[in-house]
C-alpha cells in the first residue's frame, strides 16, 4: 500500500532524475558530432548496411526504460555510419544541400526552446518573419510581399499554386469548390517541370491534365511560342488559362527558363506567374551568375529551398507571394480557439494563416544562425563556386573522348555518359548504370541518373559546399577506370 501511495504522489516527468549524467553524455555527443563532420571526407560517400544493422531496425516497441547512454550507443553504432551521404564532398545525387554544423546547432536550440511557430507573440515568431523578409530581399521581392517557411520546395510550390488557383478560379473556390468554377483552369510549365507540380494540381482538384507540359528548345528551356499557342488554343476550347510556372533550374539539366519572357507572357495573357526556384532562385545572390535568373523578381509567387543552396539541415523550404492579402486570403481561417488577443501571448500574428500547417516547427533558427555567421555574400560565392565546378567538370568531359556531354551545362548540373563504341541505347544505359552503382558501392561518389530527350545519362548536381575541384578530377579518373573494368568483365 505504501508504495502505491508513493507512486500516486510522485508526478512523473521526461526530465532526467540527474542532470549531471546527461551533461556528460551531451558533451560526448557534441564531440562525436564534430569529429563526424571533420572526418567526413575520410569515409565512403555511401555504404550498404550489413544484415545485422537492417535487422536492428525491426526491434519491437520498447516497453521499459534503457539508460540514455545505451540509447545513444545504439544510434552511434547503427545509424550514424550509414547516412544518405549528402554531407559528403562527393555526393552529387538528385539535388540536395550538404547541411552545416551551425544549422545543426540551430535545430538543436530550436528543439530546446521548443516554440510552436503556428504563431503567437514570442521571439521565435519574430525570427521566422525576419528570415522570410531576408528571403524576399535575396530574390528582389518588395517588402510588402508575404511568405512562409515550409518543409521544402514541394510544399512551397503547392502554396504558390494554391494562391494562383484561388485568385484565378472565377468563383469563391474556398466556399464552393472547384466544381463551381465557370471554366476549368489550365496551368502551363515546360516538359522539364518537377514532379511535385503534378501532385500539386492533383491535390488542388484540378487534375493532372490541367497542367500542360510545353515543349522545350535545344537548351531545355520552355518554348515561348509553343506556350503562347497552347494558351490561345485553350482559350478557344473553353478553358481558363490561369498560371504559368517558370523553372529557374530544372532538376534534369539545370536549364533556366527565360523568366523575363515568361513574365511578359503572363502579363499579356493575365496569367499568374509562379517560379519554381527550388534550385535556382538563390542564384539571385550569386555575384557572377545572378543575371541567369533576371525576371524572377517579377513573379507573383516563388518557391525556394533553403535546404538546397543555403545548406540548411532538412527541412526548410520557403514560399513567397507578391500580394500578401491574396496569400492570406487563401489560407486564413480563425476558429474561436485561435482568436487573437489584444495583448499577451496570443497577440502576435498567426503564422498558420499563410499555409496548410497549424503547428509549425522553428525552421528559421538554423537558417538565421548560418546566415548571421557567414553573411549572405559568402552563400552567394559558394553558389558561384558550384557553378564554376560544374563548368570544370564539363571541360574535363569535353576533353575526354570516352565521355560524352548529354545536355548543355547552365548552372551546377552536368548530364553526361560514358561512351561505348557501337553500343545500342539499351546497352549504354546498362553500362552507365553499372558505373553509377559501382561508384556508390565502392564509396567513391554518389551520382544519380536520368533521361534527357529520350537518352539515358548520368547526372552530377553540385550543391555542395564541401566539394573541391580535385573531387571532380577523381570522379572522371574513377569513371574511366570502371569503364575499362566493366568492359573487360561483365558486358
Ligand atoms: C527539389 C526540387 C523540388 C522539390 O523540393 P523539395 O524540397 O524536395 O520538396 C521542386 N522543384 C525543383 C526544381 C526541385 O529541384
Amino acid at each position: 500500500m505504501d508504495s502505491f501511495q508513493e507512486m500516486a504522489i510522485t508526478d512523473e516527468t521526461l526530465d532526467p532524475p540527474d542532470w549531471t549524467e546527461v551533461e556528460a553524455l551531451s558533451h560526448r555527443i557534441v564531440d562525436d558530432a564534430i569529429t563526424y563532420l571533420k572526418d567526413v571526407r575520410e569515409r565512403p560517400a555511401w555504404r550498404e548496411m550489413p544484415a545485422e544493422v537492417r535487422s536492428f531496425f525491426s526491434a519491437p516497441l520498447p516497453r521499459s526504460p534503457a539508460p540514455v547512454a545505451d540509447v545513444y550507443d545504439d544510434v552511434a553504432r547503427n545509424l550514424m555510419p550509414y547516412p544518405m551521404g549528402n554531407i559528403h564532398p562527393r555526393f552529387w545525387s538528385w539535388y540536395m544541400g550538404s547541411s552545416n554544423f551551425t544549422g545543426a546547432l540551430g535545430d538543436f536550440l530550436a528543439a530546446i526552446q521548443g516554440s510552436n511557430l503556428g504563431g503567437g507573440n514570442h521571439a521565435a515568431g519574430l525570427m521566422d518573419g525576419q528570415v522570410v523578409n531576408w528571403m524576399k530581399e535575396m530574390v528582389g521581392f518588395p517588402a510588402s510581399a508575404s511568405g512562409t517557411l515550409v518543409s521544402g520546395g514541394s510544399m512551397a510550390n503547392i502554396i504558390g499554386l494554391t494562391v494562383a488557383r484561388n485568385v484565378k478560379a472565377g468563383v469563391d473556390v474556398r466556399e464552393r469548390g472547384v466544381g463551381a468554377m465557370p471554366k476549368p483552369l489550365r496551368y502551363y510549365a515546360s516538359d522539364q517541370v518537377h514532379s511535385c507540380h503534378r501532385k500539386a494540381v492533383e491535390v488542388l482538384g484540378l487534375g493532372n491534365r490541367a497542367l500542360r507540359r510545353i515543349p522545350t528548345n535545344a537548351g531545355l528551356r520552355i518554348d515561348i511560342a509553343a506556350l503562347k499557342a497552347a494558351v490561345a488554343e485553350d482559350r478557344e476550347t473553353g478553358f481558363r488559362p490561369a498560371c504559368v510556372i517558370g523553372t529557374a533550374g530544372t532538376v534534369n539539366t539545370g536549364a533556366v527558363d527565360d523568366l523575363q519572357a515568361l513574365a511578359s507572357v503572363a502579363a499579356e495573357e493575365d496569367l499568374w506567374f509562379h517560379v519554381d526556384g527550388c534550385i535556382g532562385a538563390l542564384i539571385a545572390i550569386a555575384p557572377e551568375s545572378r543575371s541567369l535568373v533576371t525576371g524572377i523578381e517579377q513573379a507573383d509567387s516563388i518557391a525556394l529551398d533553403p535546404h538546397k543552396w543555403l545548406h540548411a539541415p532538412f527541412e526548410a523550404g520557403c514560399a513567397l507571394v507578391r500580394d500578401a492579402s491574396q496569400h492570406r486570403n487563401t489560407f486564413a481561417v480563425t476558429p474561436e480557439y485561435l482568436e487573437s488577443a489584444p495583448r499577451g501571448l496570443a497577440s502576435g500574428e498567426w503564422l498558420h494563416d499563410y499555409g496548410l500547417q497549424t503547428s509549425r516547427g522553428f525552421r528559421a533558427l538554423k537558417i538565421w544562425m548560418a546566415l548571421k555567421e557567414h553573411g549572405v555574400e559568402k552563400f552567394g560565392r559558394l553558389i558561384d563556386q558550384n557553378i564554376d565546378q560544374a563548368r570544370h567538370l564539363t571541360r574535363l568531359i569535353e576533353a575526354e573522348p570516352a565521355l560524352e556531354l548529354m545536355a548543355p551545362t547552365t548552372i551546377n548540373i552536368v548530364s553526361f555518359r560514358h561512351r561505348v563504341d557501337g553500343a545500342s541505347e539499351e546497352k549504354l544505359k546498362a553500362f552507365n548504370t553499372e558505373i553509377m552503382l559501382r561508384l556508390q558501392e565502392e564509396g567513391i561518389a554518389a551520382l544519380s541518373d536520368t533521361t534527357v530527350q529520350g537518352r539515358h545519362c548520368l547526372r552530377v548536381a553540385i550543391a555542395n559546399h564541401r566539394t573541391r575541384r580535385d573531387d571532380l578530377d577523381l570522379l572522371v579518373a574513377e569513371m574511366l577506370r570502371l569503364g575499362r573494368e566493366i568492359a573487360v568483365t561483365s558486358m
